[in-house]
């Protein structure tokens, strides 16, 4: 474990529209995040006791003064984030919504479960399960969505009895700030929800501590923070990097294709777990469909983000992020990739990747086979959906994916052969907004989902209680052993799984 930052360093937040210092957050110590810690589980015990209906008035408290408060929040992930107004606005209607969901829903996705077994041994046996807070959860969020998948996940877990302590991105601090200053004005019960700031060990100092830790971010990180669970035995889910495809079947409508693509590539700049990557054209409709594509992603406007309607396309926000988009680009030109749009840098300041189209790209070039993380897009020819569903599962992600087409039989029959843990048929990245719909990544996008019934239930231990309500001086199992008792119970045994009168077969 590391010491972390020594006290009192501070990290400098840039804007990464402007290049401009916009604020200074603590360096937290992996003392001073030990001290939250064990705030917080002070504070848990109490938090975990209030019952829902009380829990739900915080919630409900929080999601006013997002409402109210919401010109300011998004000035401060514009600021932070670099991000168009309207991607800002997307987080705070996602942070709100999450609050009066998961008080709703808390309740009957906790609630107690009565279980039924025929087993021989507990006959009779009155048996359910309750769900137990786990204690501190340690939400380490990235730079993209400062509000929305750290704040966001933070939710779930509070409304689950938990107390959190979240870790932002170095990057993207401030937001987070804002949000322990709601839980300060909503009068939410001190030390249930903290923020610490730092970077890289700040985290590490979390995960060494917690009881639970929700993590976003890359896939080498995330390897990392589940390794370090693994040694301390604590449940962690990871949400991690994706490749997410977009498959264009030959029956699609093809404004709705290309409105699809550019919202599911571009929206955020590209810096989304959840943006489409790469797009595979049936040869059918590729020209038609490249025609629309290239003349819409050059109305695309990148710059600035000065209010609504200034900018589809903001900054990139993470500094090392402009080198890797290069990279891609380069790479693909390199081995043969044409750009139809865009290509390059934007002069500063601050830092910024004009919106670029790609064709005559294929699996060798990084921008393919590795996360971009950028507003860029590659598109290739596919004969058919057949080699288009090999293409998108040769891929070590397993995110998400999308399908436009028009017979939805069709492409709920491909979606179900896609290796990914979520497939939107029509539409990209809204199922995020569906809180029911579970969302989690395979292969190497992560562990665990965020959303749904399991969203929440992660974030608690599993109790049984079995009672025997009329117990007898002695059952017929037990010792010293009885041979009539095990007869009888064999009896029944087949009787029930055996072949025996029931269970005959012929
Ligand atoms: P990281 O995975 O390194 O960072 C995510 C969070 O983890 C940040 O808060 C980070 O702190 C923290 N962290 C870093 N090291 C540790 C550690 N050892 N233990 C615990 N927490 C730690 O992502 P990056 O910001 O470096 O981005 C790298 C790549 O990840 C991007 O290029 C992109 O491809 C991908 N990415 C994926 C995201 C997603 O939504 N799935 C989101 C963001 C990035 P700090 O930032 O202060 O270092």
């Amino acid at each position: 474990m590391t010491d972390g930052a020594p006290a009192g360093a501070r990290i400098a937040v840039d804007n990464p529209a402007t290049g401009e210092v916009v604020g200074h957050v603590p360096d937290t110590s992996a003392d001073e995040v030990a001290g939250a810690v064990a705030r917080a589980r002070r504070a848990q015990r109490d938090w975990a006791e209030l019952d829902a209906r009380s829990r739900a008035e915080f919630f409900a408290r929080g999601r006013r003064w997002l409402m109210a408060h919401r010109q300011e929040i998004v000035d401060s992930l514009v600021e932070e984030n670099g991000k168009a107004q309207e991607d800002a606005i997307v987080e705070i209607v996602y942070c709100a919504s999450a609050f009066a969901y998961w008080a709703k829903q808390a309740p009957r996705l906790l609630a107690r479960t009565r279980m039924r077994t025929l087993s021989p041994f507990v006959l009779g046996r009155a048996m359910y399960t309750r769900r137990v807070p786990i204690g501190v959860v340690g939400v380490i969020g990235p730079w993209n969505n400062p509000l929305l998948n750290s704040f966001g996940d933070a939710i779930p877990a509070l409304a689950a009895g938990n107390t959190v302590v979240l870790k932002p991105s170095e990057h993207t601090p401030l937001t987070a700030l804002l949000m322990e200053r709601m839980a300060r004005e909503c009068g939410w019960p001190k030390d249930v929800f903290q923020v610490v700031t730092g970077a890289g060990a700040t985290g590490r100092a979390l995960v060494d501590t917690a009881d639970f830790v929700m993590f976003t971010g890359s896939t080498r990180t995330g390897r990392l923070v589940a390794a370090r669970a693994g040694e301390r035995l604590i449940p962690c889910s990871l949400e991690l990097g994706g490749k997410d495809a977009l498959l264009v079947l030959s029956d699609a409508s093809l404004e709705r294709a290309v409105n699809v693509t550019i919202q599911g590539a571009l929206s955020n700049g590209g810096q989304m777990c959840t943006s489409v990557e790469r797009v595979y054209v049936e040869e059918a409709v590729y020209d038609a469909y490249l025609d629309l594509l290239h003349e819409r992603f050059r109305q695309v406007t990148s710059g600035r983000p000065a209010g609504l309607g200034s900018t589809d396309v903001g900054a990139v926000t993470f500094p090392p992020q402009l080198a890797v988009i290069e990279d891609h680009v380069q790479d693909a030109l390199s081995k043969g990739a044409r750009v139809l749009v865009g290509g390059h840098a934007a002069p500063g300041p601050g830092r910024f990747f004009e919106p670029t189209l790609l064709v005559d790209v294929d699996h060798t070039m990084k921008c393919m086979r590795e996360e971009t993380f950028g507003p860029t897009l590659p598109v290739m020819k596919v004969a058919d959906a057949e080699e288009a569903v090999r293409l998108v599962n040769d891929s070590d992600y397993g995110l998400q994916a999308t399908i436009v087409g028009s017979d939805t039989r069709r492409a709920r029959r491909l979606a179900e052969r896609i290796e990914a843990g979520c497939v939107t048929i029509n539409d990209a990245q809204t199922n995020y907004m569906a809180l029911g719909l579970p969302m989690g990544g395979w292969k190497d996008s992560g562990l665990g989902v965020r959303h749904g019934a399991e969203g929440i239930r992660k974030y608690t231990r599993l109790q049984s209680v079995s009672t025997n309500r009329f117990p007898m001086r002695r059952d017929p199992h037990m010792i010293p052993y009885e041979p009539s008792g095990y007869r009888l119970m064999l009896r029944l045994a087949d009787v029930l799984y055996g072949a025996g009168l029931r269970g005959r077969t012929k």
